[in-house]
């Protein structure tokens, strides 16, 4: 499928971006070639400089032509805009084709690390995917995906990144009429599991095989030489995943929508609609309107990546070996080794969040037994952690520690329990109070946060709460002087307990 207009007429005779495309070089039935439509008013509010300068762009000329380009208004000489096709499970429901409805990928760079990256504007109009949606963003989600993705990223979660976000001066209709905007989004790549089902659901093989080799250049080019290139690809996703899900759990976070088109075979966090931070720590807890069955809770997390690799599994079955059942059984050694993979990945974070750098026998139902208290006491998620490497550092602020809990004097016992294994440890309490704070976050976005900043921007065009947010989110392990309010957990009425996708 060719959408494209003549190139002549719309290519803008700028070269701010060194392209070096590759996913535009595969068979055509990989995507489809369309242009951006353009939009009637572009007005750049948040250019990433420092971001642009690691993908070695220009970053001067991007700055004074960013309305254009980032709204799509002129595309770049080198870009060669495409929608990926993809499919994908939606709550567990397989839908054939979904592919990029409001996506399209201008190309690909290579970053000063030698990574691919690409680069891709969300909203920026239909493409032959959109099905009924009309291929635009709203502003509040783009301000959402910009802050938690460059907030995941400085909390040192891998995650696609934003450089940058315009509003189009258009209006786009949902239960309201919103101001449309568009995202650009950096990414390992955009490979989902479900671009690997759009083709084993055609029963094009060739297809599969053609994106499993392109998915091991680009990401794990150290398993060509494997025995089992195609296995050794299911389980290095399967350790991603593994490790990636993990460190959602560590710092509170829900993704809320992990569909099979929502989970990348690089391991990056992708898709930022409904997620959302834990406040108090509850295992159950769904914060998403869409997700009524609760799917996607926050503890319901790793099984679901377990899923997910499953459904990547089949699509692969017939690479792994010629006979099937021995195909289906190496698919299984590898799915089932995703639990212990990602037990491992907790286990060592969780203990590291309590200060532990040993191994004893205890050591889970110590993190066990401060996770029941946490659900009992209706304690922070993210503050409590805080708290607790300020206890480790001298008893003396052990206090602040215990007040995040509904009925402070139940703790005692465990806090017991805790210094009785600190004392074991080889550290000293400095370097654990110091280790602590570095895997326990002082600020994440907090949801309530990030809706004070879309109200302000939408309602009042003021983005200073955006501004501000980003500033203290970007050293989330630093205790920053004027900020502490950002560390703090909602007020009942500031709470807030839906999201929603917004698409
Ligand atoms: P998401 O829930 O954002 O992961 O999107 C699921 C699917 O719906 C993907 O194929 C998207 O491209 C598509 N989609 C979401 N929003 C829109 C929209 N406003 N217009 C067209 N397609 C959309
Ligand atoms: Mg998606």
């Amino acid at each position: 499928m060719d959408h494209s207009q003549p190139k002549s007429e719309r290519t803008a005779a700028i070269a701010p971006i060194p392209f070096d495309n590759s996913y535009a070089r595969l068979p055509e039935r990989f995507f489809a070639r369309v242009h951006p439509t353009p939009v009637v008013e572009p007005w750049l509010i948040k250019f990433n400089r420092p971001l642009a300068e690691e993908l070695g762009l220009d970053a001067d000329a991007l700055e004074r032509d960013g309305a254009a380009i980032f709204s799509g208004n002129s595309v770049p000489e080198g870009a060669e805009p495409l929608g990926m096709a993809y499919a994908g499970h939606q709550f567990g429901q397989f839908v054939p084709l979904l592919g990029d409805g409001r996506a399209i990928l201008l190309g690909e760079v290579i970053d000063k690390n030698g990574v691919r990256r690409d680069i891709q504007l969300k909203g920026a109009g239909k493409t032959p995917y959109s099905r009924r949606g009309d291929g635009r963003a709203a502003l509040g989600p783009v301000l959402r995906e910009y802050i938690v993705s460059e907030a995941m990223h400085a909390l040192g979660i891998p995650a696609t990144r934003a450089l940058a976000a315009v509003v189009t001066g258009e209006p786009v209709y949902r239960e309201r009429v919103l101001p449309g905007a568009i995202f650009t989004r950096v990414a390992a790549s955009h490979i989902r599991v479900g671009t690997f089902q759009f083709f084993a659901a055609r029963g094009d093989a060739e297809g599969v095989r053609t994106l499993a080799d392109y998915v091991i250049d680009r990401h794990y080019p150290e398993i060509k030489g494997q025995e089992r290139p195609y296995l050794a690809l299911l389980e290095t996703v399967a350790e991603r995943q593994a490790s990636l899900i993990a460190r959602w759990l560590h710092i509170g976070f829900i993704h809320g929508v992990m569909n099979t088109d929502n989970c990348a075979v690089s391991g990056e966090t992708v898709d930022f609609g409904p997620c959302a931070f834990l406040d108090a720590y509850d295992p159950a807890k769904v914060f998403s309107s869409i997700d009524q069955g609760g799917r996607y809770a926050y503890a319901s997390q790793p099984a679901i990546g377990q899923w997910n690799l499953a459904r990547l599994a089949e699509t692969l079955l017939p690479l792994f070996d010629p006979d099937a059942s021995e195909a289906v059984n190496l698919a299984n050694d590898v799915i089932a080794g995703y639990g212990p993979r990602f037990q491992t990945h907790w286990l060592t974070g969780m203990k590291a969040k309590i200060g532990l750098t040993q191994d004893e026998d205890g050591d889970l139902d110590l993190v066990q037994g401060l996770l029941s208290l946490m659900k009992e006491g209706q304690a922070d998620f993210t503050l409590t952690f805080r708290r607790l490497a300020d206890a480790a550092e001298s008893e003396a602020p052990q206090e602040a520690f215990t007040m995040s809990f509904s009925d402070p004097a139940a703790v005692t016992p465990w806090l017991a329990d805790w210094r009785a294994r600190l004392a074991r440890e080889a550290q000293t309490s400095q370097q654990r109070a110091q280790a602590m704070r570095l895997v326990n976050p002082a600020y994440i976005p907090r949801n309530h946060r990030i809706e004070q900043a879309i109200r302000a921007a939408e309602d009042e065009g003021d983005f200073s709460l955006f501004e501000a947010l980003l500033k203290v989110l970007a050293k989330p392990y630093e205790d920053q002087q004027g900020f502490s309010a950002y560390a703090a957990p909602p007020t009942p009425s500031e709470e807030v307990v839906r999201t929603f996708c917004g698409t």
